[in-house]
Order: structure tokens, then C-alpha cells, then sequence
């Protein structure tokens, strides 16, 4: 309170959502549809200062970069796969750094992008995990991964996936913010539809995800329908009933009349056994969920094991032959850890 008299300090323009940006555009006393250009000029072209932005009046670039920063995240690092998948290195300003990966097919490229610097979650056959927590992304500092995706391919990014470090429903708002620029005509332009945001399960999250407007994807890490292997597998979710998390998914496919993706990393003799294989059949009953089957990608330090090609396949018949559309996830960028789960903190 003693501090009230004092000046705030400049606010990180990327750190505001759409809403953020016209109420700056309103308090500066300028029409409303500088906001959209504003938009364009941060996340369409990627501007790196204010003063560039030369549709908009000398005197709105003037305030605006004495009451912001403006950031621009930078590929520190690129590795790329014989497969031709590519991941990055992103740094920010304060020194974090986070990786995300572009995913080329045909015509199709897939930006895989992270939301938190780390994972608070701790699910012990994810590198992420491992590594702990370090501290939530910025609504820029996402868009801003999937822009450098595109830049270094030289194309527009057709599809972005929330499956890179962190997860996204601890910081629900940000990520929120990031999708609608990620969507907007004047972001970034990707298809509602072709947005998917992947979750551990974080109830108020899935509630929330269901009133939204867009018809973005939501894909739920399930991993067991086996409540002690689940459990074990996954602690930072440990206590949730999975019966609370299928009412959950009941409850968001009713009211966003969306189909959820449920994930399910397949690991030798944890979660592939008949009688876990026939847990989560059960669990999926009536859900209408298409299932992903992920072989388990290596993560060093752990001993987890992916099933043989042909076991995967013959879970996802198993669980065809009872009703439950399963597809097994092909693995890319396995020759510099791209894949699933194995994108790991590097800080400095
Ligand atoms: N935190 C979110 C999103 C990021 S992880 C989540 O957990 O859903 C994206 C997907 O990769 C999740 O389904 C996650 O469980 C899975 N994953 C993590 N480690 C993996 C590994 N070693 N092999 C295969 N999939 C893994
Ligand atoms: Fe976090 Fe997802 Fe990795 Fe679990 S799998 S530790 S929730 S990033």
C-alpha cells in the first residue's frame, strides 16, 4: 500500500491478451481498431519495436513504448531430424529457455509448442517432468515459438499442438491468450480446429476448456485407467478419481460437443497388460474419445520401455474390437529427442 503513489513499471506488451490490447489502445486514447493493427503488427509480422509500426500514429507509438516492453524470443539453438523434423531452442529475455519443434508433412507443418518453463507435474517417464519448474510462459513468449517455427521453415505453420514443456491448463489464462492469437486473422490465422491442447487432466481446466467459444481440440493425458498405476505414474495428478476425470470429459463433450483425444503413452509391462489395456477400454466406453497411442519415447534416466511395433498395434485392435477408435502415434525427431515427453529444461 505504502507503494501507491509510486509509477508502475512498463508492462510487457506480449504479456496481455486481446482484451489487454484494446484496453492499452483505449487508455491511450485511440480508436479501437488500432488494437487489431497493433495485433497484426506483434504476431502477424512480428515487429521488434513500436517505432516500425508505421501504420499506427507516431504519437500511439510514442505512449506505447514508454508504458511497454516489446520482446521478441530468440532461436538460441536448432537441431534437425532425418526425418525432417526440426527443434528449437528458444530463449527470452531473463535467460529462460524453453525447446518446441516443427513437425513437416507434405503440406502440413505442425509447430509443437511449450507453455510453462518446465513442469510442476512430475510424471516420471517425461523429461520435462523431471527436471521441475521453473515459471509460466507469457501469452508472446508461446506465439512467439510457433512464429519462429515458421520462419525457420519459411512457410505458415498449418497446426500447433500444446505438447511441449509444461502444462497448459496451470496456466490456463496465458495459454487461453496464446490460442486466440494463435486463431486470430490478425495473429497467426490457424484454424480453430487444427489448435489441440494437450492436458494431464487439471478438472477446472476441462470444465473451463468446455465454455469456450473456439472449436480448439483438447486431448487428455490418461496414460492408466488404473487408479494406483496412474497414481504412481503421474504424482502431480495423484488423488484424482478417475472416475472424476471420465464425468469431466463426459461433461465437456456434452457441452462443447467436441470429441477429446485421450493420450496414452504405452509402456512395457506398466500400462500395455490385458488387464490395463481392458481398464482403459472401459474407461472409454460411451466417451466417444479417439485414442493416441504413444509409444514410450526414451527419456535417460528412466527405465521405461516402449512396446515392439506390433504390440502397439495389436493394443490398438484390442481396444477396436471393442468399440474404441485407437490409432498408434508415429514417432518423429527420435535422433535429437523431439518426441513426446523428451523435450527437456536447458537453462542459460
Ligand atoms: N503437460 C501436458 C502436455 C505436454 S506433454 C500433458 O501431459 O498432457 C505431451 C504428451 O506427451 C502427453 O500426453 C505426455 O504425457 C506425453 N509424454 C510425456 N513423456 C512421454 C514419453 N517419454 N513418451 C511418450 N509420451 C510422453
Ligand atoms: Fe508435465 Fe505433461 Fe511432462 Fe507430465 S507429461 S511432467 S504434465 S509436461
Amino acid at each position: 500500500m505504502a507503494d501507491r503513489a509510486a509509477r508502475p513499471g512498463p508492462v510487457d506488451i506480449k504479456s496481455l491478451d486481446r482484451d489487454g490490447l484494446r484496453l492499452a489502445i483505449e487508455e491511450h486514447g485511440a480508436p479501437a481498431y488500432r488494437a487489431r493493427q497493433l495485433e497484426r503488427q506483434l504476431y502477424a509480422r512480428g515487429a521488434v519495436s513500436f517505432g516500425e509500426m508505421t501504420d499506427l500514429p507516431a504519437a500511439l507509438r510514442e505512449k506505447l513504448s514508454a508504458g511497454h516492453t516489446l520482446d521478441v524470443a530468440q532461436i538460441v539453438s536448432r537441431q534437425i531430424s532425418s526425418d525432417g523434423t526440426r527443434k528449437y531452442l528458444v530463449g527470452f529475455p531473463d535467460g529462460v529457455s524453453v525447446e518446441c519443434v516443427g513437425l513437416p508433412e507434405g503440406t502440413r507443418l505442425t509447430a509443437c509448442f511449450s507453455t510453462q518453463a518446465g513442469c510442476a507435474m512430475g510424471c516420471s517417464f517425461c523429461a520435462t517432468g523431471m527436471d521441475g519448474f521453473v515459471r509460466d510462459l507469457t501469452p508472446g513468449e508461446m506465439v512467439d515459438q510457433v512464429r519462429a517455427v515458421a520462419e525457420d521453415f519459411g512457410r505458415r505453420v498449418s497446426n500447433v499442438v500444446a505438447m511441449g514443456q509444461g502444462e497448459p491448463f496451470a496456466c490456463y489464462d496465458a495459454t487461453l491468450a496464446a490460442l486466440r492469437f494463435m486463431n486470430s486473422p490478425d495473429g497467426l490465422g490457424v484454424g480453430a480446429r487444427h489448435i489441440v491442447v494437450s492436458t494431464c487432466g487439471l478438472l477446472p481446466g476441462i470444465a473451463r476448456f468446455a465454455e469456450e467459444p473456439e472449436q480448439f481440440t483438447l486431448a487428455v493425458s490418461v496414460h492408466s485407467a488404473v487408479q494406483a498405476t496412474r497414481d504412481r505414474l503421474m504424482p502431480g495428478v495423484r488423488g484424482m478419481a478417475l472416475a472424476d476425470l471420465r464425468q469431466a470429459l463426459v461433461a465437456y463433450a456434452r457441452r462443447s460437443g467436441r470429441r477429446p483425444t485421450l493420450e496414452y503413452a504405452l509402456i512395457t509391462g506398466v500400462n500395455d497388460t490385458v488387464a490395463e489395456i481392458d481398464a482403459l477400454a472401459s474407461f472409454c466406453e460411451g466417451l466417444r474419445a479417439h485414442v493416441n497411442l504413444i509409444p514410450a519415447n526414451p527419456v535417460a534416466g528412466t527405465a521405461f520401455v516402449a512396446p515392439p511395433a506390433q504390440a502397439a498395434a495389436s493394443v490398438a485392435r484390442r481396444l477396436s474390437a471393442k468399440g474404441i477408435e485407437a490409432s498408434v502415434r508415429r514417432e518423429r525427431g527420435a535422433d535429437i529427442d523431439a518426441a513426446c515427453g523428451q523435450l527437456r529444461r536447458r537453462d542459460g
